[in-house]
């Protein structure tokens, strides 16, 4: 088909994700894509520096994932994954348990970042209710934070304020402020000061009711790319500790190197109750999700009785393609090779934003691991600010998939990204934000 006729039946039948259709230009068709490249289908080519939706770990394409799950399609494609199981779900459940901080070791698989946070949450509501403590109901949250589309994630992340249709549908969540701050903040300490004593008060009123609070560690994603400092994660982990709440960390987009370590928690020296991960998950390949607790919680639910048990579930609950993709993932995640090009990424990275310092324009810069920051100041804020789009369009012009979060332009590239791309990536948002 041409693209013209494809673009034409997609324009009649498809519904794009967070997408305005009447005012957005036509989608791009993309044919093929190796390592950080795309090509479109009129042949041009544009480097993904956003890891296609912050999902994409190695490279697009990558072959030692797609061998991997051509090989376990021949064997088995899918199994219910109750009263069975089956090799490649074990291999990874073992092998995730073995990469994360000792204390999670129970995985409860599902098949993206939204079921990951619903699973966390469900788990973390039922399992004060199996422990004579119904009473503890409530979440804490963060503002700015986001944790995926669905219903109940929705609740949890409704200070990423994108909700405002379904509002009234959401569950009242408590929403803490958020201690944001960035290369050569002065204010840092005052902000995260303030905002423990927002989790003190709460605590002290309403902690026997607070069944857990969650949030995205180090990185608050679609929020707009806001970044705290370990030093604030240690200090609330302490406070949830002694109130007996438990800490959900939904390392969603942060797992798997993004912000150097291999997850968050240990950069920030924390271990979670319940840490949920997805994008990153398979390498990009298959969605596939696990949320990781403690064997204490996984404990509440055994009983004599079926009305103890986790009554959830998905049709493609561990899906053996997404565990073989996940499998393989993990094996080019652990070469020396991968972390050091992690390593470099980060140092090209932090070496770009410290120049940045009192740049007119390019502002708060900031960056963990893979992933770098900064804001476009002087206009409007908020995700819908009318410069996004515009940028977006004069990055592809260039090649780049940049795709900024209203004012905020990123860089969160796939690990194969070579320093001459990610040069071509900072020159661009210099010049493009000087005109
Ligand atoms: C993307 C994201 C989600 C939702 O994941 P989906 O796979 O889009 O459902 C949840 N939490 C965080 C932190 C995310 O970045």
């Amino acid at each position: 088909m041409t693209p013209d006729a494809l673009l034409a039946l997609d324009r009649r039948h498809i519904w794009h994700p967070f997408t305005q259709a009447q005012t957005a230009p036509p989608p791009l068709p993309v044919t093929n894509a190796r390592g950080a490249v795309l090509t479109l289908a009129d042949g041009r080519e544009v480097i993904d520096l956003i890891s296609s939706w912050w999902v994409t770990l190695h490279g697009h394409a990558e072959p030692a994932i797609s061998r991997a799950i051509a090989e376990q399609a021949a064997k088995l494609e899918q199994v219910i994954f109750a009263d069975f199981t089956h090799e490649p779900a074990i291999r990874l459940a073992a092998r995730l348990t073995g990469l994360l901080p000792e204390g999670l070791t129970r995985v409860f698989y599902s098949d993206d970042g939204s079921t990951a946070v619903e699973v966390a949450l469900k788990i973390a509501w039922q399992s004060w209710r199996n422990r004579g403590q119904p009473q503890r109901t409530h979440f804490l949250a963060f503002e700015g934070g986001y944790h995926g589309d669905t219903l109940g994630a929705m609740s949890a992340g409704q200070g990423s304020g994108f909700y405002q249709p379904f509002r009234e549908l959401l569950y009242p969540v408590t929403l803490l402020p958020f201690p944001e701050t960035w290369i050569g903040d002065p204010e840092a300490e005052t902000k995260e000061t303030a905002s423990l004593a927002a989790l003190d008060r709460w605590l002290e009123e309403h902690g026997a009711e607070t069944a857990a609070l969650i949030l995205e560690p180090l990185v608050q994603g679609a929020g707009g790319m806001r970044m705290c400092r370990p030093e604030f994660l240690r200090a609330l982990a302490q406070r949830l500790n002694s109130a007996g709440t438990l800490l959900i960390f939904d390392e969603v987009m942060t797992g798997f190197g993004r912000t150097g370590t291999l997850f968050a928690c240990q950069r920030a020296g924390v271990t979670p109750d319940i840490i949920c991960l997805s994008k990153g998950l398979t390498g990009g390949f298959l969605p596939l999700s696990a949320t990781v607790c403690r064997e204490g919680i996984y404990e509440t639910f055994l009983a004599g009785s079926f009305d103890r048990a986790f009554a959830h579930g998905h049709s493609f609950t561990a899906n053996p393609l997404g565990c073989a993709a996940a499998l393989a993932s993990m094996d080019l995640l652990n070469t020396p090779e991968c972390a050091a090009r992690r390593a470099a990424i980060e140092a090209h990275h932090q070496a770009w934003l410290t120049s940045l310092s009192g740049h007119p324009r390019l502002t708060r810069p900031r960056g963990f691991g893979t992933i770098a920051a900064v804001d476009l100041a002087g206009g409007e804020t908020g995700y819908t600010a009318t410069v996004a789009p515009l940028l977006k369009r004069a990055f592809l012009e260039r090649g780049l998939l940049i795709r900024p979060l209203g004012p905020v332009i990123y860089l969160l590239p796939p690990y194969c990204v070579s320093p001459e791309q990610l040069t071509l990536a900072y020159r661009a948002i210099e010049d493009i934000t000087a005109a």
